[in-house]
């Protein structure tokens, strides 16, 4: 028990298959409070699926999942477990594209999170400051009252980002986040998460080694549904069974 005290997410020897195909593998991993880990490894090696457990769409066969230290996520539903204050980020984003960028985060403010929304419900003063203070993170302030429609695809997944933010959530999955992003939208990315990071545990999952770089945190490489190596990114690319398995493809 003591091992998962202080952490917000908790993986020890999670598995789970698929038609007998192990998805997962034993696989443990722990982030902590306002720390970023990027997740790296070749495309089926779980990392996916390793979101999947944590948000409660797929079932572990084995294993312990915990969020916050204390909450056996294997014992709560998809909806449960987004209101616990675990927001992900599909790739594709689901903006409403016939809405302003600020009406977009209006919305997902007031989209009850949890049974006590209606209790803790904000006054509109302090819904327009947290749409700014989201505005300014997300780098679309100046965008705010143009419709969604006409942002670029890199500024539309940071408007989803930010939807999620407007829900304030203490984790943030992320799952591939610069795919088809420019050059300056991915490095700018990197900093936006940056900035998220510094007051909420972020696990971003990407094959883009220089946005990883960009992100200068923690990476754990997967592979076979178990970790294969941890550290920084230099440690891990240095891995002889991270090239082999890996960035030597
Ligand atoms: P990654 O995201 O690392 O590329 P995934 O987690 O998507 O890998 O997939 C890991 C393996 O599990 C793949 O072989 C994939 O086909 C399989 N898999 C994932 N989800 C399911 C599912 N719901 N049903 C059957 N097989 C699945
Ligand atoms: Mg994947």
């Amino acid at each position: 028990m003591s091992e998962k005290l202080g952490t917000m997410l908790y993986l020890n020897g999670v598995s789970v298959s698929f038609d007998g195909f192990k998805a997962l593998n034993h696989l443990s991993i722990i982030v902590h409070p306002a720390e970023m880990l990027a997740i790296i490894g070749p495309n089926g090696a779980g990392k996916t699926t390793m979101m999947d457990i944590i948000t409660g769409k797929t079932r572990p066969d084995d294993g312990e999942v915990y969020f916050d230290g204390r909450t056996d996520l294997t014992k709560l539903d998809e909806a449960q477990i987004a209101n616990l204050g675990i927001g992900r980020k599909f790739q594709k984003p689901t903006v409403f594209e016939s809405h302003t960028v600020w009406d977009n985060l209006e919305l997902a403010l007031r989209k009850p999170r949890g049974v006590f929304s209606a209790l803790t419900y904000m006054a509109a003063n302090d819904d327009v400051a947290r749409i700014e203070q989201i505005l300014e993170t997300i780098r679309l302030f100046g965008r705010k009252g143009d419709l969604a429609a006409g942002l670029s695809h890199g500024q539309k997944q940071w408007l989803e980002i930010g939807m999620l933010l407007a829900q304030d959530p203490k984790l943030l999955l992320v799952d591939e986040p610069v795919a088809g992003m420019t050059d300056s939208e991915t490095v700018e990315t990197a900093k936006l998460l940056k900035d998220i990071a510094r007051t909420r545990s972020v696990v971003v999952v990407e094959h883009d080694m220089s946005f990883v770089r960009e992100l200068g945190t923690r990476v754990t490489c997967l592979a076979e549904g178990t970790v294969l190596a941890e550290g920084s990114l230099d440690q891990v690319s240095r891995n002889p069974q991270v090239i082999e398995r890996y960035l030597g493809r």
